[in-house]
């Protein structure tokens, strides 16, 4: 345990990366009235994001966060930024067109490049470690995976990703489970809450307010928007709502559309050093719908993540559970030892894709990124801030995607999202 042991309070255990991220700078909470012109309610990577790039303009932005800021998904994720949108070109082109979703897949490529220029431009390290596998459960999946990595390298320009047949797969697994799928040359993995450190760090640099365990307890919004917590009121002209997982209803729209599921993660002590396990060190998501993921830590743990327990979730239910499908994949480390168990709130929408809108003028909202918010999250809360600085609209290509209500809007969607997981879960077994 490291000295600096914390847990976020929202997590069924402490994380790994509360364990290795060296000392966690605190802000302190809100105490007194203030004025600003934005005010940004949650601090995962959204939130802190759009502060930043809101700072850095001289642009008075206050953010506060219920908890620390990385307590959400930001700081305990699977650390994999992937490449395009959580949904893949084939079926946006289907639902889209191709302009739409090639733009789409430009902003995601315009993401990594952010991730990687402000992490260089405030000097701040973040583990990352290139390369990431999607290998397939189901050997009928495998045309069309090869069809998507044809799509990428010819129409799309993008020439990083390749298909790898069921050996080359196998080795670069070092497991014979899966059959075949990609390997994307043109992505990697990260410490997540080394970069959450960084992102605030870089924010409160640039001279953004940042207040950390200071709840919104309600948000007004007439002439002004008025966000009121336990000790003091935060006056703005505009605002972002950054919620994500974590919405807990605040605002009845979010409440239908953007479902929070839990996901987990176990880690292992290090592997021993001549592992053959992921031999290259690429993360790994495969082709599941409840996915599995996971990948080599910088210290050669594995980090192992899915979704089994759909009941309660101590650490060591987590564990069995993750343990289990780790012996699947690597049965030699059917009795690896683990060393910390822990989850947090995805955020899905019905189409998979983010749910980004304007709720009011001037009083926006992101979340909704399913697994695929590292980059993503990420770079909303950029694209928001430039909306509001008015120097680019790129933010609208998200604005415009259709996101339906669940089937049973606020009130049913939790006995059926129990019912849905159930379901595809049994589909990935078949
Ligand atoms: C276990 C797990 C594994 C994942 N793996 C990956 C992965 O490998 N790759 C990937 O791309 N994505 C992954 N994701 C998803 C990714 O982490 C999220 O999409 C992303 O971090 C969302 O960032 P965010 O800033 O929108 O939300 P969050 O980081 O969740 O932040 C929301 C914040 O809002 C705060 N908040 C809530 N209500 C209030 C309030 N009333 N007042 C003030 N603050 C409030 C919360 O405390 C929280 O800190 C994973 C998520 C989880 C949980």
């Amino acid at each position: 345990m490291s000295e600096f042991a914390y847990q976020s309070p929202i997590s069924p255990g402490r994380s790994w990366y509360e364990d290795s991220c060296g000392k966690r700078p605190t802000y302190a909470p809100l105490d007194g009235d203030t004025t600003c012109d934005v005010v940004i309610v949650g601090g995962g990577f959204c939130g802190l994001s759009a502060a930043l790039s809101l700072a850095e303009t001289g642009t008075k932005v206050v953010l506060i966060d219920t908890h620390r800021f990385g307590d959400g998904a930001s700081g305990r994720n699977g650390g994999q930024m992937g490449s395009g949108q959580r949904a893949g070109v084939i079926e946006l082109e289907k639902e889209l067109g191709f302009e739409r979703s090639k733009a789409l897949w430009d902003m995601a490529e315009n993401a990594k490049l952010s991730l990687f220029d402000i992490a260089k431009r405030y000097g701040f390290d973040f583990d990352y470690q290139p390369g990431q596998l999607t290998p397939l459960h189901k050997q009928r999946f495998e045309a069309e995976a090869q069809e998507e990595v044809d799509i990428l390298n010819g129409r799309y320009g993008y020439d990083k990703i390749e298909y790898f047949d069921q050996n080359a797969m196998a080795s670069a697994l070092g497991s014979q489970h899966y059959f075949g799928g990609t390997r994307d040359k043109g992505t990697g993995h990260i410490h997540p809450m080394k970069y959450v450190i960084g992102f605030a760090a870089a924010a409160a640099k640039a001279g953004a307010v940042l207040h950390e365990n200071t709840e919104a307890l309600s948000i007004n919004h007439n002439r002004k928007i008025i966000v009121t917590t336990k000790n003091g009121i935060i006056t703005a002209d505009k605002c972002l709502l950054a919620l994500n997982g974590y919405h807990n209803d605040l605002r009845p729209e979010l409440a239908s559309r953007v479902l929070p599921i839990q996901s987990f993660i176990g880690a292992t002590v290090p592997l021993e050093h001549n592992t053959t396990v992921l031999p290259a060190g690429e993360a790994v998501d495969d082709s599941r719908f409840v996915v599995r993921y996971f990948r080599k830590s910088k210290d050669n743990r594995l980090l192992f993540g899915g979704r089994e327990a759909y009941g309660k979730s101590t650490p060591s239910d987590i564990e069995r559970a993750i343990r289990r499908q780790i012996a699947e994949i690597y049965p030699d480390l059917a009795d690896v030892e683990m060393t910390h168990a822990w989850g947090g709130n995805v955020a899905i929408t019905m189409p998979r894709m983010p749910y980004v809108r304007e709720l009011e003028t001037g009083f926006w909202t992101a979340g909704g990124f399913s697994g695929h918010g590292v980059m993503m999250s990420n770079y909303t809360g950029r694209m928001i801030a430039e909306h509001f600085l008015g120097k680019s609209e790129e933010i609208r290509l998200l604005k415009e995607l259709k996101i339906p209500q669940f089937p049973g809007g606020a009130i049913f969607r939790n006995p059926l999202k129990l019912l849905a997981l159930t379901w595809y879960a049994m589909l990935d077994r078949i």
